[in-house]
């Protein structure tokens, strides 16, 4: 009994050193330029493929990075199966480069972490990645999929960013990194699912002004959207033919102008909670955004100083 104590003793001071022990002297997240705390706000995207941070949050992602705020969008997968011709380490490298691309269009950093695409799974171990990057990056803000999605990488990463929103604070849970001491706002990206509940944005934003830099940069991201991914086929974009080419890509800037026009339409209502009436009535293209219950409760003025593109 004694002897037990006496290590538990010992166990706790160590793991009391390791929390008390200076962020700084942590290791960095690798490939990434760690911000200044210069008081900007710090935002975490995970989706599960190298395109869903992208698709889901590109518009207001650029918006921040504009306004000098810190984004850093992470896969939680490396993407290695989708595509309907090629697989495996190649497939990775590629994608890895389409959103290097992407990124330094939207003005933000980006990680992947290298999961097989198509087999993600709620594990302890991924539970520890996913709260040790949030806690890295000193996030104040953190987004990913609903855990009702289609794709079962989409409802994992959303379970998993789910089970790391209280524990970001808990010290003792992966105490080697320091757990923070504000608990994040977390909040889901949107989709089309209705059961058992549909998406419903707590928070919405105009894309007008940042719209084209959205589409390019997912036009970049070939292997994903101009070639099809994991349903396309060789006839989207046929390497002889540069009409055809043109075009296709033209239709991918159409689709993605259409699916941001979609959530403008359905949800015009919340933009009018947001915007002038004029100014809502006239929104094309948003992005919304729906309040996790399990992170900090931010009110309306908190809202407004997490999403600052409501002022002129
Ligand atoms: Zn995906």
């Amino acid at each position: 009994m004694k002897h037990t104590s006496s290590r538990f003793r010992m166990f706790s001071a160590l793991s009391i050193a390791f929390a008390l022990a200076s962020h700084d002297a942590y290791p960095a997240i690798e490939g990434i330029k760690m911000p200044p705390n210069d008081g900007k706000l710090r935002i975490i995207v995970f989706g599960a493929h190298p395109d869903d941070p992208e698709i889901q949050t590109g518009g207001t992602s650029a918006l921040w990075a504009k306004k000098g705020h810190h984004v850093l969008l992470v896969s939680v997968t490396n993407g290695d199966i989708g595509h309907w011709r090629e697989a495996g380490g190649p497939l990775a490298i590629r994608r890895r480069n389409e959103v290097q691309k992407a990124h330094e269009i939207l003005g933000v950093q980006g990680v992947i972490l290298d999961n097989h695409d198509g087999e993600l799974l709620p594990t302890l171990e991924n539970r520890r990645a996913l709260t040790r990057l949030i806690r890295e990056w000193k996030a104040d803000i953190v987004i990913s999929h609903r855990p009702n999605d289609y794709h079962p990488d989409h409802r994992y990463t959303g379970v998993l960013v789910q089970d790391a929103a209280y524990m970001v604070t808990v010290p003792f849970f992966c105490p080697d990194v320091p757990a923070l001491k504000k608990n994040p706002v977390f909040f889901y990206s949107g989709d089309n699912f209705q059961k058992p509940n549909p998406f419903t944005p707590d928070v919405i934003i105009a894309l007008d002004s940042i719209m084209d830099k959205k589409l390019d940069a997912l036009g970049v991201m070939i292997s994903q959207f101009a070639e099809g991914g994991a349903n396309g086929s060789a006839d989207l974009l046929p390497a002889d033919d540069a009409g055809k080419q043109e075009k296709r890509h033209q239709q991918v800037r159409e689709n993605f102008m259409r699916r941001q026009q979609g959530i403008a339409d359905r949800f015009r209502a919340k933009l009018g909670e947001w915007y002038p009436a004029d100014e809502a009535a006239k929104v094309k293209f948003a992005e919304g955004f729906e309040i996790c219950e399990y992170g900090a409760r931010p009110n309306k003025d908190e809202l407004k100083r997490l999403f600052p593109f409501f002022e002129k």
